[in-house]
């Protein structure tokens, strides 16, 4: 009996050995990334629960469904009744798309593309869109459009459905950036949604980047990009260019292909 106590002793001595060298941190390599410190939590350890709890500044009330259905702070951008909002890109005239009697708006073909008349930098997007149900064309002119935050980078808008194209151009791709995580399109003819968290990327007064921006893209709340670093522009031919640019409009694209797809319910909720 007083040799098993002995051993298990020896046991749980040798275990908690092996544990401390299993959780010893290692030294960094002198050049490999370095370990992150939190400054604010250094010091004296807090001893009791006070000390760790604020109550300034209070957080602003959002009603979730307060403003018909949509978050009470956000900036209506299209709610099927008119063209407000928006602009061609071409010349800055009223929008010529089609306006629905259903509370939607369709891409008129080869009029040009679109864009709000308000500039947005960081940003929460709700935006919903349908591909036709009567399907015609091929991979990449099979209902094709896109929402180009800040203007100039596309997340792509595609009816994939049995319609397979390079994956970094199909649905929900940063187009020719990043393929999506997943396919996730409701059947042609109904309404997907995307919603967008998008951080604008900043540049020094050369006109540098100096800090990437980012996208996250839930689409019919499925995640299908996650917080990707923004590489630059998404233009069909070349690579990726960063122009220096503050905020900018939210466009909608006419692929000049019939692509006959339409948008309704969009809102934006500044970040
Ligand atoms: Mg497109």
């Amino acid at each position: 009996m007083h040799n098993n106590f002995l051993g298990l002793c020896a046991l749980i001595f040798l275990a908690s050995c092996q544990e401390q060298t299993q959780t010893a941190p290692e030294a960094p390599a002198p050049d490999g990334p370095q370990p992150i410190v939190h400054a604010e939590y250094q010091g004296t350890e807090p001893t009791t629960p006070e000390e760790t709890e604020f109550y300034e500044p209070a957080v602003p009330v959002v009603n979730p469904t307060g403003q018909n259905g949509i978050p009470s702070d956000a900036i209506v951008l299209f709610d099927g009744t008119n063209f407000d909002a928006w602009e061609m890109v071409n010349d800055s005239t009223e929008v010529v798309w089609h306006l629905n009697g259903d509370r939607s708006m369709t891409v008129k073909d080869k009029t040009g593309d679109i864009q709000t008349r308000q500039s947005f930098g960081d940003m929460q997007l709700h935006i919903e869109w349908r591909s036709p149900a009567e399907v015609n064309g091929e991979g990449q002119h099979r209902a094709n459009s896109g929402v180009f935050l800040n203007g100039i980078y596309e997340v792509q808008v595609l009816d994939n459905n049995d319609n397979p194209t390079y994956v970094n151009g199909q649905v929900a791709s940063i187009y020719k950036q990043y393929v999506p995580l997943a396919m996730a399109s409701v059947p042609s003819g109904e309404w997907n949604a995307y919603d967008i968290i998008y951080h604008m990327p900043h540049f020094n007064e050369a006109g540098e980047k100096i800090e990437s921006g980012s996208i996250t893209v839930i689409h019919n709340g499925v995640v299908v990009q996650d917080h990707i670093e923004i590489k630059g522009t998404t233009p069909y031919i070349g690579w990726p260019k960063n122009p220096a640019h503050g905020k900018g409009p939210l466009r909608l694209q006419d692929h000049g292909d019939n692509s006959r797809v339409s948008y309704r319910n969009i809102w934006v909720r500044e970040l």
